[in-house]
């Protein structure tokens, strides 16, 4: 049977807003971040991170430092008794200055795509989901595939929540990524 997930973005929800994360120093979890992704794997959702990597079409880092980032990511969940079950990226912008990447793509946020692979890939039930980001472009993709959305006031969470759009109406405006997943938990 299709099991719900909650698709997590990376910068600024799961971990630090870090500009372009381009150095693992500065990758920064928050103090409660593996616990919230211990939380939601113990609750029996799958935990699958998708994250718009531009830097990597603008020539900033290669998609190799994205795969190194994601196995430090893993490696200290997994220390914590936590995991990600898949992790996305989108390495495109239509601007790119590297070629390969310049494309108007399916899967940069606010495009679905890297939520409707993921529910192929690990037979995911959308409607059952929820999506947790700091930018409404996180959430506009998890409206589009009928997924549940909360927004954190972490990284971007803030300034965004000032600027309310109307085509993208939160399930819920929460502090931070653990208090996301007691909402989701309570849901
Ligand atoms: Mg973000
Ligand atoms: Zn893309």
């Amino acid at each position: 049977m299709s099991k719900p997930a909650v698709f997590l973005d990376r910068d600024g929800t799961l971990l630090e807003e870090a500009g372009y994360l381009d150095r693992l120093e500065r990758l920064v979890f928050f103090p409660y971040t593996i616990d919230a992704v211990r939380l939601l794997n113990r609750a029996g959702f799958r935990v699958v991170i998708v994250t718009n990597q531009a830097g990597i079409a603008r020539g900033i880092f290669k998609e190799s430092f994205v795969a190194e980032a994601h196995e430090h990511v893993a490696d200290r969940l997994s220390a914590g008794g936590a995991h990600v079950d898949g992790f996305y990226y989108c390495p495109h912008h239509p601007e790119a200055t590297v070629e390969e990447f310049r494309r108007d793509c399916e899967c940069r946020k606010p495009k679905p795509g890297m939520l409707t692979r993921a529910a192929a890939d690990l037979d995911l039930a959308l409607d059952r989901s929820f999506v947790v980001g700091d930018r409404w472009h996180d959430l506009e993709a998890g409206r589009r595939v009928g997924a549940r959305t909360l927004l954190v006031r972490t990284g971007y969470g803030r300034t965004e929540e000032a600027s309310p759009k109307s085509h993208v109406q939160p399930a819920a405006v929460v502090d931070n990524v653990i208090e996301a997943v007691s909402w989701i938990l309570r849901a």
